[in-house]
């Protein structure tokens, strides 16, 4: 198939300064985990979307000194010739593809805690800062601001070293450029702070250093973000423009990459797909490519070539920019380009790969590509598989997201696949999931997998023949199967504060019922609705919602100290927060239920008990505190509980009783994938379907096969080493 005429745009060239950019898809700075300590999976993430099409890519925050160290999270660092060693990888593996290589010099002043160097960051002023706890920069005075600026130049110099082509000046995210800019977090009285000229004045005098000293080699390019949506609390869109305006004028940059947000909502920028859809920031950043006389990039999680395609045309954006969609799909523009459109696996902004950088330390994950951040460690392509040496047909019993992924790979390394699925539709738990308020894109995994399944003719999908029994998988006929039944929510009560049932709970009752029963059952809720949260992510908060929508009164439940926090990581949680007070949902943190009966909840606040330990161990079958017997009682028509999943393995029990029958029945195997083997958030059902279908030929696919694992082995060179340092006291 070929391409749309009306994208053709899309795949014109542009000259960005010295540089030019093949097309118009850029990968905007994000971060993925690996900086520059780890140039194997920095290379291998980077260099798959260059091979994928894309004109730009760029790092993430790159540290140009040792006060603006981010540490636990995991930046890239250009402060030795170590860096630029590891990151010289990156740019020639990019290189190779003929797309251009970004890096983004980051300081982050107050916000950044330094918690490796244990240096002391400057700021524009000597406050704490709002993302980290107890990080108080020094203010810094004229001195200051030139060492800083000058330490931009040497990174900048270093930048050039590693190859990069385009080198960045980033102040958004409340970090340091914003520290001057805001006038909320500059109150300097001399002539950096005040108007928006003076505020403005580090950033012009720092792009007007790296431009002297690196503009004939390399593009500048300037990011912050130019509204914070604080109102008169942070910076205003108008003011931005007129920061902008200024750089233009003075010819300071070569490109715009343009955003909105803070450091501490951050989700209005990398906004989750509950609340922002495609293009949300548009209408702030409308306008500026008639102020300046760059190139302009934008973000909004794009991922429809035919609105990337408009906003060009229509004079918003000169450039597409996209962290998310790249991850989700690497070879979104190749794709676009073949016009094979039904291929693009759309991002579900679901910001799963965003609450991994926010943990710190591990890899950044993706739902929809499990195959993100696994290029280099583990070989993984996300376009190619290997074709299997061990042919064979494989029995993959439910139609879930581990399922659907187990067999979309399997089909791929060309087994004989029957997928099938009890139901009468694919989906499995996301049948539910994309009913929530908001959630209705998270469809697209199950999109995306139906239209691969279906080009596979060597994978046959059936569709509502009901449950398998033991029977029925030993006498089918394959050669091997995998079992992705799925899980189940408990409706005993049971849960991570209290593993043992609770007394009076039973989802069996017409006054309680379990998520499923609500969404996919049709079970009635009362008038007022309590939920019991022991999950902690996004189900019981949706069902709250999704209540509060039918005129429930409705109660959130939770011995966690805050409502559903692990959305805190995918940053959907501050606007969950404002959604449950516009709509009523009450909350109750740090209890716990005792019992239930007659349609009273009984609760316990977590920390009831006296705070002094006893001196000595206390009798047994008592607390060794001052027991307190408090409780709160709350009536409810409906009890939802949200307590805890648990996998559906009774087939996989069923045949693994009978495994003497197996070779008689020439089964070779039968193994399990996703939440009938444990449950998991849907990025690592999706992960381990993918997994084991990669690894399906190993002597036991349950157990991963190594991987890369990029670390220092003891007794080689380090860099820098002990020696290099000026002293040593
Ligand atoms: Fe998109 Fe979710 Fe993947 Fe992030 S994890 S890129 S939001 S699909």
């Amino acid at each position: 198939m070929k391409r749309d005429p009306k994208h053709d745009i899309l795949f014109e060239p542009i000259k960005i300064g010295p540089k030019t950019m093949k097309n118009r898809f850029y990968q905007v700075p994000h971060c993925i985990g690996s900086g520059s300590e780890k140039p194997g999976a920095q290379a291998g993430h980077r260099g798959v979307k260059a091979e994928g099409g894309w004109g730009g890519i760029c790092t993430e925050y790159c540290s140009i000194a040792t006060e603006a160290d981010d540490c636990h999270r995991v930046s890239a660092r250009i402060w030795d010739d170590g860096d630029v060693h590891n990151l010289r990888h990156m740019t020639d593996t990019v290189h190779k593809y003929g797309a251009l290589a970004a890096v983004e010099l980051y300081y982050g002043g107050n916000n950044s805690a330094n918690l490796e160097s244990r240096a002391i960051p400057m700021s524009s002023m000597g406050m704490p800062g709002e993302f980290e706890y107890l990080v108080y920069a020094h203010q810094m005075d004229h001195d200051d601001i030139k060492l800083l600026i000058q330490k931009y130049v040497t990174a900048a110099k270093r930048s050039i070293q590693a190859g990069f082509d385009i080198i960045y000046l980033y102040g958004g995210h409340n970090f340091l450029g914003m520290q001057f800019l805001n006038p909320a977090l500059n109150l300097r009285t001399d002539e950096y702070g005040g108007a928006v000229e003076n505020r403005a004045r580090f950033w012009l005098e720092t792009l007007a250093a790296l431009k002297k000293a690196v503009g004939h080699e390399a593009a500048i390019a300037t990011r912050f973000s130019i509204d914070s949506l604080l109102g008169p609390g942070g910076i205003e869109r108008e003011e931005s423009f007129r920061t902008l305006e200024m750089i233009s004028n003075e010819g300071l940059f070569d490109v715009a990459d343009v955003h909105l947000g803070t450091a501490a909502e951050w989700g209005e920028n990398a906004g989750p797909s509950r609340f922002y859809k495609s293009g949300h920031e548009r209408a702030w950043t409308n306008g500026i490519r008639d102020i300046v006389n760059v190139p302009v990039i934008g973000v909004s999680r794009e991922t429809s070539p035919d609105d990337m395609a408009a906003h060009i045309h229509e004079g918003r954006l000169d450039i597409i920019g996209a962290a998310r969609p790249s991850i989700a799909d690497p070879f979104l523009p190749k794709k676009i380009e073949e016009g094979r459109y039904e291929d693009i696996r759309e991002c579900i902004g679901c910001n799963i790969c965003i609450s991994r950088w926010e943990i710190g330390g591990p890899p950044m994950i993706c739902t929809q590509n499990p195959t993100a951040m696994e290029e280099y460690r583990r070989g993984w392509h996300p376009e190619k598989f290997e074709k299997t040496k061990e042919p064979c047909s494989v029995l993959v019993v439910g139609a879930g997201p581990a399922g659907l992924e187990c067999a979309r790979v399997l089909g791929e390394r060309g087994y004989d696949v029957h997928l099938r699925e009890a139901d009468d539709e694919i989906g499995g738990r996301m049948r539910k999931v994309v009913k929530y308020p908001g959630l209705s894109e998270w469809g697209r995994i199950v999109t995306y997998r139906q239209l691969q399944l279906d080009k596979l003719k060597n994978v046959e999908l059936h569709l509502g023949i009901g449950k398998m029994s033991a029977d029925d998988v030993i006498e089918y006929g394959a050669d091997k199967v995998v079992l992705a039944t799925g899980s189940y929510w408990a409706g005993n009560g049971s849960s991570c504060f209290s593993y043992a049932p609770i007394e009076g709970i039973d989802a069996s009752q017409p006054n309680m019922c379990t998520p499923e029963q609500v969404m996919m059952e049709g079970k009635e809720a009362g008038d007022r609705v309590i939920i019991l949260d022991a999950d902690g992510y996004f189900t019981a908060v949706s069902l709250a919602e999704y209540l509060a929508d039918q005129g429930k009164q409705v109660t959130i439940v939770t011995a966690f100290h805050s409502i559903a926090p692990y959305t805190e990581l995918t940053l959907e949680s501050p606007n969950l927060h404002r959604m449950m007070y516009e709509k009523g949902i009450a909350k109750k943190t740090l209890h716990w239920v005792e019992k239930v009966e007659n349609n009273i909840l009984t609760l316990v606040y977590s920390y009831r008990d006296g705070y002094k330990r006893t001196s000595g161990p206390s009798a047994i079958g008592e607390i060794p505190r001052q027991a307190s017997s408090e409780v709160v009682e709350l009536e409810f028509d409906t009890l939802v509980l949200c307590t805890t999943r648990q996998a559906n393995n009774g087939l996989y029990n069923d045949l693994k009783a009978r495994h003497a029958e197996w070779e008689e029945n020439e089964i070779s195997g039968i193994y399990r994938a996703g939440d009938c083997y444990a449950p998991q958030i849907i990025a690592q059902a999706i992960f381990e379907g993918h997994r084991i279908a990669r690894e399906f030929e190993s002597s036991d696919p349950r157990w991963p096969q190594p991987w890369i694992r990029e670390r220092q082995m003891w007794g080689a060179e380090t860099f820098p080493k002990i020696t290099d340092r000026e002293v040593n006291g």
